[in-house]
């Protein structure tokens, strides 16, 4: 199977979801995710008309990001932990952060953002497994949060993104995705709108996330086939 063929099955699986919810197929966004997986790689998901890609490593996608100068129209999305320390390098590269997670690193991309006199698109991460090896705010934490998020006029926050939890019971699955959904009402509620973007749905839940409304869903191992055995 080619990078191409399996984009548009997944693309393809996307569209049925959107259907079958009754929602525009237009309205949910793939991200392919590139982590381990070599620029050429890249460059394929890119001219397969995909042109923003998901990384959660600083350093792997920086790497990758300066190999790849030359391909046009080429966006990355930091989908994974950031270290403040990091935040310098990360934003040499970087279009959009979805996984902000503490105040600290909140204030630290908006002082280097405010500096750089531009603005960047951010999701915040919210663990809606309540894993505690997972990274993300505790969903009773949000709107909290959110509270302090809005002094920091560099940050463009768009929504929320999660990593449901890994289970093949579909209903342990499908409480994540209405976890966030409680948690963006909350959101609104308190904020009068916006919180738009739900980025949630990997290979094995797309559809059930798509279901309960994501605008946004990272795909790794169903386009590029399985990863290297280290947790990442
Ligand atoms: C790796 C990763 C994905 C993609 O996961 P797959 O199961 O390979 O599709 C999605 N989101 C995040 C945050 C990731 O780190």
């Amino acid at each position: 199977m080619t990078i191409a063929t399996n984009l548009a099955t997944v693309q393809a699986r996307i569209d049925a979801a959107c259907a079958s919810a009754g929602r525009d197929a237009g309205a949910v966004r793939l991200i392919p995710v590139t982590k381990t997986h070599p620029p050429a790689a890249v460059r394929e998901v890119v001219a397969a008309g995909y042109p923003t890609v998901g990384e959660n490593r600083v350093q792997e996608a920086a790497a990758k990001a300066s190999e790849l100068a030359d391909v046009e129209g080429l966006r990355w999305a930091l989908i994974g932990h950031l270290q403040s320390n990091k935040v310098r390098q990360a934003l040499e590269f970087v279009a959009e952060f979805q996984a902000l997670d503490s105040l600290r690193l909140a204030r630290e991309l908006n002082r280097r953002l405010e500096a750089a006199g531009r603005r960047l698109p951010v999701l915040v991460q919210v663990n809606s497994s309540r894993e505690e090896t997972k990274f993300g705010l505790r969903p009773e934490d949000v709107v909290g949060f959110a509270r302090e998020l809005r002094t920091f006029d560099a940050l463009d926050v768009r929504g929320l993104m999660t990593i449901a939890a890994p289970s093949p019971d579909q209903s342990v699955v499908a409480a994540c995705f209405e976890r966030m959904l409680a948690v963006q009402r909350a959101l609104r509620d308190a904020d009068g709108g916006g919180w738009h973007e739900l980025s949630m749905g990997m290979s094995s839940d797309l559809e059930l996330a798509i279901e309960h409304g994501a605008t946004c869903v990272r795909v790794g191992t169903a386009i590029f086939g399985s990863r290297p055995p280290i947790s990442r």
